[in-house]
């Protein structure tokens, strides 16, 4: 008889373990061992379940790099003994905190499943328990004694996602997330579809590596119609800032005036790295397809192709991190290397 798949839920918070304090209504976090007296559906599934909780519960909006590297060295700790872990967060940040650890964990051969809820799990019409059990089925699937999935995954309202391609896209709607440039992997109805042909797979069996740091002297500077110099000049000349996130308009689009031109330039001399990431959540960066970008792609801005914010921000902060050097930084940030970028 084969052995029982083993599955390691993380709970770090969210609204899928919180309750509402009486009486301002308030949701605020709440002890995990609740959270699993509350589905007794889970014995029902045929496989071995432990938890784990964040010792202070969370709302996601307080997550920072220091939280990942908790999540990442739990899973560390454990990967030898589960098949798959299920990482329960708030939807906030989850984009961000899922593409983060897509990159820690290099070479991944079990699943990673984010998840989480709109409403309470105690909630009548909850969204949790879909969620959660779901997650965990897919993080259990298995095939001649190997993962089916190997890589960080998003499942939210019967989607399966790559994590660092989606996107939290609705505060109030329970499909909270979209991933508008890569097929979803998995979706859930009678039957689980999996998108066989979109996985990623650790085809050479390479050991597990974890990366813990992560450099936060990057920045993200959103173009709206009528920024001033100032702001820009203000970003641009913070003591140590490595990286920066420029989203652009459409297909990385800028405004042509001259003094930004040659604001970028000078940033870029003195050392920051900068990507054209747009502010579309579909579509790419094509660098030179209008004229409103030409001097961008002159200037040589890193091209971030179809690649989220989230995914963006949290890779440079990877690369940074990494030590990677100044010279092969644009060629390392322009190649997918966990399938962020097409
Ligand atoms: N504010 C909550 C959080 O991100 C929302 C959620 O749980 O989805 O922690």
């Amino acid at each position: 008889m084969s052995k029982k798949v083993s599955i390691l839920l993380i709970y770090t918070g969210g609204t899928i373990g919180m309750v509402k304090d009486h009486p301002s209504e308030t949701l605020r976090a709440f002890d995990f061992n609740k959270l699993v007296s509350k589905i007794p559906e889970l014995s029902q599934l045929e496989c071995k379940i432990e938890s784990i909780s964040f010792k202070n519960p969370i709302d996601s909006s307080n997550m920072n790099p220091s939280h990942w590297v908790s999540i990442a060295t739990i899973i560390e700790e454990h990967y030898n003994r589960f098949d798959g872990f299920v990482v329960l967060q708030g939807s906030d940040t989850m984009s961000y905190s899922s593409s983060a650890l897509s990159y820690m964990l290099e070479n991944l051969s079990k699943p990673v499943i984010f998840t989480g809820s709109q409403l309470p799990i105690g909630d009548l019409r909850t969204d949790a328990k879909e969620n959660l059990i779901t997650s965990i089925q897919i993080a259990a699937l298995q095939e001649n004694n190997r993962a089916v999935i190997q890589e960080v995954c998003l499942y939210f309202e019967y989607k399966l996602y790559r994590a660092n391609r989606t996107t939290k896209i609705n505060a109030e709607h329970f499909e909270a997330f979209t991933s508008l440039n890569f097929p979803a992997l998995v979706e859930s109805g009678v039957h689980l579809k999996i998108n066989q042909n979109y996985l990623l797979k650790n085809q050479k069996n390479k050991k597990l590596t974890v990366h813990k740091v992560m450099d936060t002297n990057v920045a993200i500077f959103k173009l709206f119609p009528g920024f001033s110099r100032e702001l820009l000049q203000g970003l641009l000349n913070i003591q140590n800032l490595k990286a920066l996130v420029f989203e652009t308009y459409g297909a990385g689009n800028a405004p042509t005036d001259d003094w930004l031109i040659s604001d970028l330039k000078e940033a870029i001399k003195n050392g920051l790295h900068i990507v054209n990431v747009t502010q579309c959540s579909g579509g790419s960066v094509i660098m030179g397809r209008y004229s409103t970008s030409e001097e961008l792609k002159r200037l040589q801005l890193i091209d971030g192709g179809d690649i989220t914010t989230e995914a963006a921000i949290t890779k440079l902060m990877y690369l940074l991190g990494s030590g990677v050097s100044h010279k092969s930084f644009r060629t390392i940030f322009e190649t997918s290397i966990r399938g962020e970028l097409t």
